[in-house]
Parts: C-alpha cells; structure tokens; sequence
C-alpha cells in the first residue's frame, strides 16, 4: 500500500525509479493479487484491486496497452448492434459504464462525439419503415442511458432530413440518402485510458512493471502460488519468482498460452480464446466534410467513420487471425475493402493516397469449450481453471470496469476478504477538479503565456495532471517546442511520457502514449529523431542507445508500411515480421511451454 507520506500523484508516475524500485518488490513480497497483462482488462483489475487496499502487482510483458487496447475503434458505447440483438443487459451495462466514465471517472478521457445513422434511399413504404426502426433504436439507447445507464452529459438524439443530414455531413451523397438520426457515444483515446488506469493503480501502491514476460507458473502441488518473470529489459538477468495469493491472467488473445503452461496437469482451460482481426485507417480530416461519425452497415457487419482530431478513423474488418498476435498486419485486401465500403456513402471517394495511417488489432473472441460453450452467456467471462489462477478474457474496452469488479470479486472470496469493488466511486488521476480546470482554461494560458489550444490538447490528455507537464516547461521552456513532423504534440509529452507514464522505448511514446504514428503520413519517421534526444535526454541515452531505437522504430514503420502492400494476411504477416519486436522477445516467439513448469 502507499505510504500516507507520498501524495497520490508521485506515487502514480511511472518513472524509471519507481520501475527499478517495483522490480525489487516482485522478487521480496508475496502480492494478494498478481495481474498478468497491462491492457484494459488487467489495468483495470489491478485498479480495481488495489482500490480495495489489497497488495497488487501488474506485470505487462511489453508496453501498457501493447495488445488489442490501443487498436480499437476508440468508442465507448453501448452498442446499437447489441440492441438490434436484443441483448438488452449488456446495452444495458454498458451505457452505465459509458455514464460513469463521461460524468465521474474520466471526464477528461471519454468525450461526447456525435454520430449519424444514415437513412438509405428507398421506397417509400421502406423508407417509412427504416426511420421507424432506426429511431426507435436509438431512441431506446438514449432511454436506458439516461433511466438506467446514469447517461447525464450526453445530448440526446435528433431526427434529420436529407438536408440537414447533409448540412451536418456535407460529404454525405445525397442520391444514397433520405435523412439521417444523429445520436451520440463515447469516444476515448484508448491507449491513454489504459495508461491512467495503470497510474491510478499505482497511485494506490500497486507495483507496476512493463517489460515484464510471465513466463510460467509457479506451483505448489495443484495450486498456483506465483509466476515466473522475464525483465526483457535485461535479458541477461534471471527470472524473477514472484509469490502470490492469487494471479490474475487477464492477456486478451493470449489468455490459451494461459491455460498451455498449465497442461502438463491435465487443466482444461474451460474457454477459449479466438482471435478476430479488425483494421481501421485514418485520413486527414480534410479529406471528409462533416461534424459528426457515421455508422454504416456493410455486408458482414457494422462501419465506423469517427472523427479524431485532425483526422477521421475509418474501420472496422472482422476477420479470423491465426498468425502473429504481438503484430497483427492489415494487408492490401483489408484496405481496399474499407476505401470500397466507405466510398459508397462518400461524394469523393478516398483513395490509398488519402491515407495517413493504418492499424489492426484483434478481437478476444471467447469461445467456449464444448461442455461450456452455455455458460458462456455473458460477452465476458471468468474461470478458475486451477486453484489460485483466475482468468478473465472477452467483453469489450467499455465494460473493462465490470470485467474487472466480476474477476477481482472471486480473488476476495478466495483471499477471505469482504470488500466490494468501488471503482464505482473513483476518479481517475487527471479527473478531480476537470470542470474547473476547463472552465479557467483561457486563464491558465494567459499565465503560462501559452495559448489556450495548447491547454486545451494537454487538458482532454492528461486532465488536472497538465500542471505537472506546464511545472516542466516552466523549468526547461524548450520542452514548449512543438515536435518535428506533429507541430499538434509539444516535447514535453515525450519527457513526462517517460518520467511518470512508465514509457520505455521510442515505439511507446510514438505509438502509445501519442498517437502520431497513425496521425501523420510519414508515420511518425520524420518524429523519431526529434522524440529520441528528447527522450533519451530525459532517461539518459548514450547516443548509441538513441540510434539503436530510431533504427527500431523506422524499421518498424517499413516494415508495417511494406505488409500493407501484401495481398493477404500470410504474406502481409511475413512482411511485418521484418521488423523485430523492440523488447527483443517477440511474444509469439521464443516462449518455451516446458519452461513453464518447475
Ligand atoms: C478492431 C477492434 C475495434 C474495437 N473497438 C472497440 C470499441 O470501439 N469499443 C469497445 O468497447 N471495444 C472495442 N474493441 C474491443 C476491445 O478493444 C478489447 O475487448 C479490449 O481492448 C481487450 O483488452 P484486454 O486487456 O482484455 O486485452 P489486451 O489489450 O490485448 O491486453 C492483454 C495484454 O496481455 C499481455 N500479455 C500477454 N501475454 C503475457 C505474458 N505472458 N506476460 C505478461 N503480459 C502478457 C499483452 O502484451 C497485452 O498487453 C475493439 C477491438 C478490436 C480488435
């Protein structure tokens, strides 16, 4: 637990001494609850733990939100899908969840973004038909977000003509549409959640260690009584035995690697976990007039067109993925097929040349082994396959707080401690004192004699923690420079990324922790060598080690860039294994199952 000495904000950076100092934990305490995965999921059990004052470690075998967290559509939303489906709890639980983040947990995070259906041309009798069934839809969402789901803060929903629609969405062509239905969702910037989840987590004393590859479990007769860890930033070192009450495997799409270390006893794992791969891309905002989303059918599932910033994220496939987890690669084919669907709605058709970025991630599809595919009702669930392990995989980015409570619900039984989840009740770090801090924005500029949109940018980032980045710039005002190739990030994101958001190599803090190497064209290669001083400055890179990680990074960005040109998923794959993993230890590769046992 925090010491009562430390404020709650130095003890949620995540800062290359905290790590060292988190390290040594592992090796001395036996931890209550051990999460395995920084993503989500496991950021927010972590939270959700810690929260309850139990001992808490979080180890992510690369970065917070490396996985299936940082690639996804970026909304927080109720799903109207789900509602076509009449699967009314989980619209039901997730539009509470989509309440809560927006009004107390992370205002700062999770925003408003408006989003129109659009009305397809049709006969009258059919066009009568669909305004009556979209409406109701979305008339229902808007209900059970403002009757059950504490929906306050999000304006409710607006029936359009075909002018309105296009006064809203110019780019709209209008011989495809007879009107449209504007609602609203949330939208987050994915990675950065995770990362403040993990943050908050620490800031309650969990230990949090990247880097950090479980290798294996430790075991004492049939129970599991720890793990083994990999620090992959000292490959050299031995592995770390860490002790604990229960371990919490929360790893996504790798939730079967889980259940392999543990075969050699006969552990069914009770689900399994398949893989969906889905790619988005994003073009400039300039590309599309319009100033709202749209959501679009297609032929085999749902399209998003969302605004971003500057830009517009364009997705999504849904397609089965059996080759690299750690580097899912979009393929020509994946590309063509978004350009094809958005381009029926689009008075300009965007080309490949309207792209800026590219990104693919993959869904953790549970399936259920065949004496348990029925009780998987829920989208998510949690299984003790063996005594002390618990895993917890499915659901969505929205609901990762439910996940949480449900997993860290069964680690309290088994540890005998009557504590109920109350992430409820708690704000992220960044959130306290939001409202006002918007409000006082102009104010806050004039003082710092930096304009009020660059408040603003450091605002809707980091929330009331921008002081702690402006307390930097004030010490060393060139941090204020804006970065080379993404004049919008200032450099002081790259420091305060690596001195308290536990980033550790050039990819984090161009990938993650900003998101300009999906923003700018040259995907973030003309940024590396800007990024690299200043990082390397900040954790004190001898010039070796920063040539070392633009190398990396503008592999990685060649490589990715090549497997786009690929036909299909197995040469696209093969491309983007071309590049190697900055850590040096792919995830899929190298993982020895029988060193997974003692
Ligand atoms: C294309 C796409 C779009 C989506 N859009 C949305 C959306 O708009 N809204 C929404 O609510 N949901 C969305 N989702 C779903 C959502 O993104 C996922 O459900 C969620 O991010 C999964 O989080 P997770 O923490 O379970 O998994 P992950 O984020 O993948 O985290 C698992 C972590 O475990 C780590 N790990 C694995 N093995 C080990 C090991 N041995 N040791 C240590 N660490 C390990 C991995 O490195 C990884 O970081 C989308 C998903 C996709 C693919």
């Amino acid at each position: 637990m925090r010491s009562p000495t430390v404020s709650r904000y130095s003890a949620g950076r995540l800062s290359p001494v905290r790590r060292a100092a988190d390290l040594e934990r592992l090796r001395d305490e036996q931890f209550d609850v051990l999460v395995i995965g920084g993503g989500v999921t496991g950021a927010g059990a972590a939270l959700d733990a810690a929260s309850r004052g139990l001992s808490v470690a979080l180890v992510e075998a690369r970065d917070l939100a490396a996985g299936t967290s940082s690639r996804s559509s970026k909304l927080i939303h109720g799903g109207l899908r789900y509602l076509e489906q009449l699967e009314l709890h989980l619209v039901h639980e997730a539009l509470t969840e989509r309440g809560l983040l927006t009004s107390r947990l992370a205002p700062h995070l999770v925003r408003p973004v408006p989003i129109l259906v659009p009305l397809e041309t049709a006969s009258p009798p059919a066009r009568v038909w669909h305004r009556l069934y979209y409406g109701l839809g979305v008339a229902a969402y808007d209900v059970f977000a403002g009757i059950f789901g504490q929906g306050r803060g999000m304006p409710l929903h607006r029936h359009l003509s075909r002018d309105g629609a296009r006064h809203l969405f110019p780019s709209l062509r209008a011989d495809k549409i007879t009107g449209a239905i504007r609602y609203y969702d949330g939208q987050v910037d994915d990675a950065r959640l995770v990362v403040t989840l993990a943050r908050t987590a620490a800031s309650l004393g969990a230990a949090v260690v990247t880097s950090a590859r479980v290798t294996g479990f430790v075991r004492d007769a049939r129970q599991v009584v720890g793990v083994r860890v990999r620090d992959l930033e000292a490959p050299d070192a031995p592995e770390i035995e860490v002790r604990a009450r229960t371990v919490v495997a929360a790893t996504g799409v790798w939730s079967d690697d889980m259940s392999r270390m543990l075969s050699d006893v006969g552990v069914r794992p009770g689900f399994k976990v398949r893989a969906s791969k889905g790619v988005h891309l994003v073009v400039p905002r300039s590309a599309i007039t319009g100033d709202a989303g749209l959501i679009l059918r297609t032929p085999t599932s749902v399209l998003f067109v969302i605004p971003w910033g500057g830009h517009w994220i364009i997705g999504t496939t849904d397609t089965d993925w059996q080759l690299d987890r750690s580097h899912p690669a979009a393929s020509a084919r994946d590309i063509s097929y978004l350009l094809d669907q958005v381009n029926t709605v689009l008075e300009r058709p965007l080309t490949v040349d309207d792209i800026e970025g590219v990104y693919a991630g993959l869904r953790p599809l549970l399936s259920g082994e065949a004496d348990s595919t029925s009780k998987l009702s829920r989208e998510h669930a949690v299984i003790e396959p063996m005594l002390g392990l618990l895993l917890v995989a499915g659901g969505k980015y929205t609901t990762y707080r439910v996940m949480a409570a449900d997993v860290v619900d069964r680690a309290v039984r088994r540890l005998g401690v009557d504590t109920p989840s109350r992430t409820d009740q708690l704000p992220l770090l960044g959130a306290d004192g939001y409202a006002a801090a918007w409000r006082d924005r102009q104010d806050t500029a004039r003082r710092h004699g930096v304009t009020a949109g660059v408040i603003e940018h450091l605002l809707e980032r980091y929330g009331t923690l921008s002081v702690h980045l402006l307390a930097m710039i004030a010490a060393e005002p060139e941090l204020a420079t804006p970065l080379a190739g993404a004049p919008e990030y200032l450099a002081a994101e790259i420091a305060y990324a690596a001195t308290a958001e536990g980033a550790l190599h050039l990819e984090d803090v161009l990938t993650r922790r900003t998101r300009i190497s999906i923003e700018t064209p040259h995907r973030g290669a003309e940024t590396a060598r800007h990024a690299a001083a200043v990082m390397g400055k900040a954790l004190g890179w001898d010039e070796a080690v920063r040539e070392r990680e633009i190398e990396h990074y503008l592999a990685r960005v060649e490589a990715e860039r090549q497997s786009q040109k690929m036909p299909d998923d197995l040469t696209a794959d093969a491309a983007r294994l071309g590049a190697a993993d900055v850590r040096g230890y792919a995830a899929d590769r190298g993982i020895d199952l029988l060193d997974a046992d003692r």
